[in-house]
């Protein structure tokens, strides 16, 4: 697996396809720069070279070249990140770039433009990248978070570098750190599915079941396995398509020795909202009426005790509703089991959107071994899909 650090770049010019999709106010101010700071050791190395960084990327989703995706909102704060000047051009292909390009000195950062200001982009245009490609030296992937998908910049402008082409540092350290996981020698192994629905991790759960010794199911999607048992849910979400599939999961995981744990009890509240009056209630006995929104007391004890003794831990997805402070319990109990258990010395990676946001709200960040920055990256990982960004590097 080739690297920056396989590469000297002195004199070179780097054209790094980096995630700068990050969120933006009203103001167009950048309120989370986790992405850019996460960019920062590839360009660094870069830079120590003595080459120079042209750093391309796409934000949101723009239909036309609206002002309120320009990347031009986001080189404040990436010079604060890197603690240098960046200069932009408000173009990534054409004579505009091609000039800022030529202009460029060994120690300094280019962004250019959005990306997807060109449908070009996704739909992976040869042409588009070849464009792209024409500014760089060196390609390098540092866009974990794109990589699930066979976009010019990410994938299909690799083919013009092909001696040329490397992993950024941080895409090359999630796919080591998932490595450890999905190829977990430390053992016991457990994973912890969270989140609304099964059918988004169906394909994750499969997956998983021939890496773990357990696998937690918590949230919303247990509700689905409990009733497909015989239990009682009351109004808790529930997929009832997806029963049989339940079933299924369940008799494959005891057919490969791998132990299922779902929650025993849980918190039923009599409406959705942080008004809500709440009770503890055995999870197959939910009341007409009631919905299970965390997981309960008896449930939370449970799975701590499975992560306390387990030495790869992979978690994704919250066990509760933990927007609402009401129902956030379950996940800071299970956020501070995984805690423990790395300070005890598991290897513990977080990943999926919205276990990263919780882990953040509860500072867990750095009690965790790693935590993935691309949601639906990490997820197409944990399926098991060789991702095309990924691929165009080791081709
Ligand atoms: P996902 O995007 O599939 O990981 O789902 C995350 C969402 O699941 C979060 O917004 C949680 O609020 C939600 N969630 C977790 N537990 C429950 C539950 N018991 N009932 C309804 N939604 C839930």
């Amino acid at each position: 697996m080739k690297t920056v650090q396989d590469i000297n770049f002195k004199d070179k010019k780097a054209l790094i396809r980096v995630d700068f999709n990050v969120p933006l106010d009203n103001a167009f101010k950048v309120t989370d720069a986790t992405r850019i700071e996460a960019a920062k050791p590839t360009i660094v190395k870069i830079l120590e070279d003595g080459g120079s960084c042209i750093l391309m990327s796409h934000l949101g989703r723009p239909k036309n070249k609206e002002n309120e995706f320009s990347l031009k909102h986001i080189v404040e704060t990436a010079a604060a990140v890197l603690g240098l000047s960046v200069l932009f051009v408000n173009d990534c292909v054409g004579p505009s770039a091609e000039a800022a390009v030529a202009n460029l000195n060994p120690g300094e950062v280019l962004l250019l433009e959005n990306l997807r200001y060109y449908k070009e982009e996704t739909t992976g245009d040869l042409g588009f990248a070849k464009q792209l490609a024409s500014l760089g030296d060196v390609y390098v992937n540092d866009a974990f978070g794109s990589a699930h998908r066979a976009h010019a910049s990410t994938t299909i402008i690799a083919d013009y570098f092909p001696e040329n082409k490397c992993f950024g540092a941080l895409l090359a350290s999630e796919i080591f750190n998932l490595e450890k996981v999905l190829g977990a020698s430390q053992k016991p192994v457990t994973a912890i599915i969270g989140g609304a629905k099964v059918s988004s991790k169906i394909t994750v759960i499969e997956n998983i079941l021939d890496k773990v010794d357990h696998l937690i199911i918590g949230g919303g999607m247990a509700f689905t396995f409990i009733k497909a048992q015989g239990g009682q849910i009351g109004s808790s979400l529930v997929e009832d398509d997806k029963q049989a599939l339940a079933l299924q999961i369940l008799k494959t995981a005891k057919e490969k020795g791998v132990e299922i744990h779902l929650p025993v009890d849980v918190i039923v509240a009599d409406q959705f909202s942080e008004f809500a009056s709440t009770e503890i209630s055995p999870i197959h006995e939910i009341a007409e009426g009631w919905m299970g929104l965390d997981s309960g007391p008896q449930s939370n004890s449970n799975f701590a005790s499975v992560i306390l003794k387990s030495k790869t831990i992979l978690w994704n997805g919250p066990v509760g509703v933990f927007e609402m402070e009401l129902f956030s319990g379950g996940t800071i109990s299970l956020g501070n089991a995984i805690a423990e258990a790395t300070q005890q010395g598991a290897f513990s990676l977080v990943g999926g959107g919205d276990s990263v946001a919780a882990a953040k709200q509860f500072n867990l960040s750095q009690k965790v071994s790693y935590v993935s920055t691309g949601g639906g990256a990490m997820l197409e990982m944990l399926e098991g899909k060789t991702l095309p960004g990924i691929q165009a590097i080791l081709d």
